[in-house]
């Protein structure tokens, strides 16, 4: 029996979608929003674009990371449909869902994908500046974090938690994570606080620059919070992680998230979720800071936010969620 051409080229096709769904006809773009280019979130979504576009001959998706002001503004983003997905501490992520926070009204459509490496919150001090504790950066010229960071909206509840204000500090310089080391280094400032996945550029480069001190964020006002919040976990930094700091730091933190809307096709946050978990020895060797990963945790912890549909198909698929 002879078949047309065309009908053979239509069983094709409907066997390659079947073994490719996640295959587009038209090349699509995708934009992962992170940080500054000296944190771990750049990295993530550097390593999140490889993976994703090692299959782009036969998916048609090309992805590309933007370096931007962070958590809070990746999670602004991609509500106005700028960015198709973004970082987020886990803290940031259940204040957007909830519209509490840094957060006016809830953002519903705000949907989770996974968690990655844990941030502890890191406040790093001038060596000479005599900072032992949270407590004593009253006087002090002290970085903040740029507004959009989610650096800025934990110091905002971790003030409020302490009963200080920006008004107790000499200083509360609002300059981006990419610029506190320098500043700090060039006692612009006496300490910055900052939230990111360790080992970081960020802080190997004032720890070794000019010996700048990791501090302890402890006491009731945190144990308050780590109780209060399920995104909060008391965290360690391991000493002699970072030059000049041969003591473990403890503190307590968040988790990194990718976060993304309702709106962006199911199709593509699987294609995404996929070449992350297919290729996860690869992504793990990708940056330090992911080295303990596990993806039973990455599909459970610090979500707050729904799953996106798209992300659960493939955990579905896998068995690793009903
Ligand atoms: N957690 C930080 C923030 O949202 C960003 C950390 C990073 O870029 O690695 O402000």
């Amino acid at each position: 029996m002879c078949i047309p051409f065309k009908s053979v080229s239509a069983v094709l096709a409907i066997a390659l979608l079947a073994s490719a769904p996640a295959a587009f006809a038209q090349q699509k773009f995708i934009t992962i929003g992170t940080g500054g280019v000296t944190g771990v979130y750049y990295a993530v979504g550097g390593a999140i674009c490889r993976l994703v576009n090692k299959d782009r001959a036969k998916t048609n998706v090309r992805c590309s990371v933007e370096s931007t002001g962070g958590s809070a503004y990746n999670v602004n983003a991609i509500k106005a449909g700028e960015l198709d997905f973004g970082m987020a501490q886990s803290d940031v992520q259940a204040q957007g869902y909830e519209g509490v926070g840094a957060f006016k009204a809830p953002i519903s459509e705000l949907r989770s994908v996974f968690s990655v490496h844990p941030e502890p919150f890191t406040l790093v001090a001038r060596k000479e500046a005599n900072i032992h504790s949270f407590a004593d950066l009253k006087g002090k010229r002290v970085n903040i974090g740029n507004p959009g960071s989610g650096t800025r909206a934990a110091m905002m509840d971790l003030l409020e938690a302490m009963k200080m204000k920006t008004s107790d500090f000499a200083l509360a310089s609002e300059l981006k994570a990419d610029e506190h080391g320098a500043a700090l280094c060039d006692n612009k400032i006496d300490a910055f606080f900052y939230g990111v996945g360790h080992p970081s550029a960020n802080i190997q480069d004032p720890t070794t620059a000019c010996g700048a001190q990791l501090v302890p964020i402890t006491g009731p006002a945190i144990d308050a919070l780590v109780k209060k919040h399920s995104y909060f976990a008391y965290a360690t930094i391991p000493g002699g992680m970072y030059s000049n700091n041969p003591q473990p730091v403890r503190t307590y933190g968040v988790l990194a998230t990718m976060v993304t809307s309702a709106k962006v096709p199911a199709d593509l946050v699987y294609l995404v979720t996929k070449a992350v978990f297919e290729n996860f020895d690869e992504f793990k060797k990708l940056h330090p800071a992911f080295a303990h990963l596990d993806p039973k945790n990455m599909i459970a912890d610090g979500l707050t936010a729904p799953l996106h549909e798209g992300a659960a198909r493939y955990y579905r698929e896998k068995g690793w969620i009903k």
